[in-house]
């Protein structure tokens, strides 16, 4: 088995960034930054805390021996919505942000959906500061959780409806990825493909350059090829021991034939 997607390899991946002189910016920062401020190369890392809270906080811990800020969002699901830890992970230099999964808890409501999202930011900004938010992708769910911003037209997002909550954007809606190249690990690839079910931007050009392999995103960086990412992890499928990795591999296998199942059908 090949020890990709270990805190060991991430770690990798965080040093070839500083090494080649990459910025790295939280999200807020990105949406914060009139375009023709934005550094010419930069790194924003993000992270999606579906479950197994525990990895975040130790993948914050690494980040902040680097000096490296993240934007960690969080789902509000009990298993995962920690608050104490919400605020460990703001201390230590990151940011926080709300993944949302409205439309799902509502079955598709559009009003239903914002009295929720109102409730659950209320929840998360109790502990944190929180100026961006993310929708989750269930590929088990009917919903798309964006479409609570869309009204069914993809083309047209209102940003305004973000203003309404005070937040700055949302780290799909709000990105220019045209300019900034997308790498995600779900379905642990960074390959784009039939496991992203719902893990897709909007409006994205055709992708131009893709990788397999961890080591390959380091290589990308090392030559300077991209100088703008937005690098997707879930900190949930990076093994912190070689045990852990055995046994994530394992679940990862069982939910990719899921979705292929899911594709197959559609
Ligand atoms: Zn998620």
């Amino acid at each position: 088995m090949s020890s990709d997607f270990t805190f060991e390899t991430y770690a990798d991946l965080l040093e070839a960034g500083l090494a080649a002189g990459y910025e790295f910016l939280t999200v807020r920062e990105y949406v914060d930054t009139a375009t023709e401020q934005l550094p010419e190369r930069f790194i924003i890392l993000r992270h999606d805390v579906d479950r197994k809270p525990e990895n975040s906080l130790e993948m914050a811990r690494l980040e902040a021996e680097y000096d490296v800020p993240s934007t960690y969002y969080f789902r509000t699901i009990d298993k995962t919505f920690q608050p104490e830890m919400l605020r460990t992970i703001e201390q230590l230099g990151h940011e926080i942000g709300y993944h949302y999964e409205d439309m799902d808890r509502a079955d598709g409501d559009v009003e239903a959906a914002h009295d929720s999202f109102a409730e659950e930011l209320a929840r998360v900004r109790e502990h944190s500061t929180v100026d961006t938010v993310c929708m989750h992708g269930n590929p088990l769910s009917a919903h798309d959780n964006r479409d609570m911003w869309v009204n069914g037209d993809e083309t047209r997002v209102e940003q305004d409806a973000f203003a309404e909550y005070d937040l700055l954007g949302e780290a799909y809606l709000s990105m220019d990825f045209e300019d900034v190249t997308y790498f995600s690990d779900t379905g642990r690839t960074w390959r784009d493909g039939s496991l992203k079910i719902k893990d897709h931007t909007m409006g994205e050009g055709d992708k131009r350059i893709q990788v397999d392999s961890t080591d390959e995103l380091i290589e990308l960086l090392h030559e300077g090829r991209v100088s703008r990412l937005c690098i997707l992890t879930h900190p949930n499928r990076w093994a912190r021991t070689r045990r852990e990795l055995v046994v994530e591999s394992a679940k990862d296998y069982a939910i990719n034939i899921a979705k292929r199942g899911i594709n197959a059908v559609a």
